[in-house]
């Protein structure tokens, strides 16, 4: 298979905890079967710091800060195929149960009023990403082609995905790879 030809896939995890990163690394052997016919792009995977060209991007957790937004807009943007992987991308996910309060009440309570260093401060260096008001699901923000829910999902239900995706053919999860917790 020449270059031209291979699939070219590319995973970042957004508002994530890296646990569907995990999942999917629990394809175990089967990895070898997917890197003789794919090549990484961007991801935690690999040291590419831009995402380039890609048939397929997988994207874990929400969008809970201007990075991610950035972040997601790009993968939108280079990637033919976006995926998204888990309950985080697909309605928020745990992180999204701040949304039950306001940011500057969370701030204020992490930082300035549980017990920790005295004189706490809010973080302000410029380098840092602003948090956003509330999280947000990828599809929210860009258009999502396909859901692989479950938190995380199975290895078996995201090789399914990938493995279909790579073939060409339209994804189908069996019911018994369907769950979302
Ligand atoms: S869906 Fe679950 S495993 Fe995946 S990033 Fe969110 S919290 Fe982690």
């Amino acid at each position: 298979m020449d270059a031209k030809s291979r699939v070219r896939i590319a995973t970042t995890s957004l508002a994530g905890c890296f646990g569907c990163h995990t999942s999917f690394l629990d394809i175990d052997e089967r990895l070898f079967d997917l890197v003789r016919q794919v090549d990484f792009d961007r991801s935690p995977l690999t040291d590419i710091k831009q995402v380039g060209d890609c048939d397929i991007g997988l994207i874990e957790g929400g969008v809970c800060n201007a990075e991610n937004v950035h972040v997601l807009r790009e993968f939108r943007e280079h990637c033919r195929i976006l995926v998204a992987l888990g309950a985080c991308a697909i309605n928020g996910g745990l992180p999204a149960q701040r949304n039950h309060l306001s940011l500057a009440s969370v701030l204020q309570e992490v930082y300035l009023t549980a017990p920790g260093p005295a004189g706490g401060l809010i973080p302000n260096d410029p380098e840092l990403p602003l948090p956003l008001d509330k999280v947000h699901p990828l599809h929210e923000v860009v258009h999502v082609d396909y859901f692989i829910p479950g938190c995380p999902p199975s290895a078996d239900a995201i090789w399914q995905v990938l493995t279909d995706l790579v073939a060409g053919r339209e994804p189908v999860l069996a019911q018994r790879l369907i769950h979302f917790d």
